[in-house]
C-alpha cells in the first residue's frame, strides 16, 4: 500500500483549501484528479508523489495561495 497523501493548496481568497488525490491513491468518498477551492480561482492538480508534488492551475499571484505540506497522513473527516 502506497501512502496516500493529497496535494493541499491555500486560497487566500475564498480561505479554503483545494485538496487532490491522485487517481492511484484516492480514497473511498473523495473525489480523484483537479480540485477546486471554493471561489475556483485556485486549482490543484496532485501527481501521487508526496504533499508538495503537484501542480496549481491559478491565475492569481502568489501571494494569494499557499502549498500546505505540513499534512497528516491520516485521513481527516469533515464530517462530525
Ligand atoms: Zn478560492
Amino acid at each position: 500500500m502506497t501512502k496516500a497523501v493529497p496535494f493541499r493548496v491555500l486560497c487566500k481568497l475564498c480561505n479554503t483549501v483545494a485538496e487532490s488525490w491522485h487517481w492511484s491513491q484516492v480514497p473511498e468518498g473523495h473525489a480523484e484528479g483537479l480540485a477546486s477551492c471554493e471561489c475556483g480561482k485556485v486549482q490543484s492538480d496532485s501527481m501521487g508523489l508526496g504533499p508538495d508534488k503537484g501542480r496549481i492551475l491559478t491565475e492569481e499571484p502568489e501571494e494569494n495561495w499557499k502549498v500546505i505540506t505540513e499534512v497528516s497522513i491520516t485521513r481527516h473527516r469533515d464530517d462530525t
